[in-house]
């Protein structure tokens, strides 16, 4: 039987291309993302792999809504071995005009979902004496940049998080590990760029040369390959003792 896995945020970027390897790996996947194509999106990748699909519009923003989400992967395909807590979103601002409501949003999407996905898959990962989470959180769950008050704390929450879901999951062959990449040239980062012009006053050439590839040894965005990849070996059987550390795919970002 094929393991199931469960990625938020799978029907854009960084998400879909962790979809697509699992796919290639031979698990069934539950998609979930809030764009409109997602289900065609999930079809296509179902029908050109051979596994089992479904997909789910959830709203990350309430807790209820995650819950629901966890609750129907399980009851779809009987099982949840791979949780991939994917989906987030970014505002870049200087704090004092940081609107609070966007600081909420973050906090919400990128940490507390996260938390409450995780809560919602234990009982299912234990039962089975099996589960792999796999929290995407960023070189920024590490390392500060200026105006991304809301962001920075929240990817520094999930790894706070996933080292301790790491020591409760140990007796239950629950392991639960974090990747950082550095930038990704995904739809998120594209709206930051053009965000990040107007914060730095620079064109939108200036901002990548300058702002966000300055921080990374190797200059290049981190492609979404290397993360799927990542994610693909964290998921292993024989990954058992790989947990709560933070796995940086930064260009070296955080060496320095
Ligand atoms: P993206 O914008 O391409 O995709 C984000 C996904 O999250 C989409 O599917 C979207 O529908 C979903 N989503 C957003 N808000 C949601 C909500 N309220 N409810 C349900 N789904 C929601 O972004 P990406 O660049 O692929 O980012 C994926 C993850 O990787 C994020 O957690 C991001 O913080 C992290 N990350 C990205 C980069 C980068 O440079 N792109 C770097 C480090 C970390």
């Amino acid at each position: 039987m094929n393991k199931t896995v469960l990625i938020t945020g799978s029907t854009s970027g960084i998400g879909l291309a962790i979809a697509t390897r699992f796919a290639k790996e031979g698990y069934d996947i539950m998609f979930h993302g809030l764009e409109s194509n997602g289900d065609a999106i999930a079809k296509d990748i179902g029908a050109k792999h051979k596994v089992k699909v479904a997909f789910s519009k959830a709203n990350l923003l309430k807790p209820d809504a995650v819950e629901g989400l966890i609750a129907e992967t399980i009851a779809t395909f009987g099982a949840l071995h791979v949780l991939v807590n994917n989906a987030g979103i970014q505002f870049v601002s200087p704090i004092e005009d940081f609107p609070n409501v966007k600081y909420e949003n973050i906090i919400a999407i990128n940490m507390n979902a996260v938390f409450y996905a995780s809560k919602a898959a234990w009982k299912q990962m234990k039962q089975q004496k099996f589960g792999r989470i796999i929290n995407i959180s960023s070189v920024h769950g590490l390392r500060a940049s200026e105006f991304k008050s809301a962001y920075v704390t929240a990817k520094h929450g999930v790894i706070g998080m996933t080292k301790v879901l790491a020591l409760e999951g140990a007796p239950f062959n629950i392991t639960c590990n974090a990747i950082c990449p550095g930038y990704v040239k995904t739809p998120l980062v594209e709206g930051q760029i053009k965000d990040q012009a107007k914060a730095h006053k620079m064109t939108e050439e200036e901002v990548v040369e300058k702002v966000m590839l300055v921080k990374q040894a190797v200059k290049e965005f981190v492609p979404v390959e290397a993360i799927a990849d990542m994610a693909v070996l964290l998921a292993k059987d024989s990954s058992t003792t790989i947990t709560g550390t933070s796995f940086a795919l930064d260009g070296g970002w955080s060496a320095q």
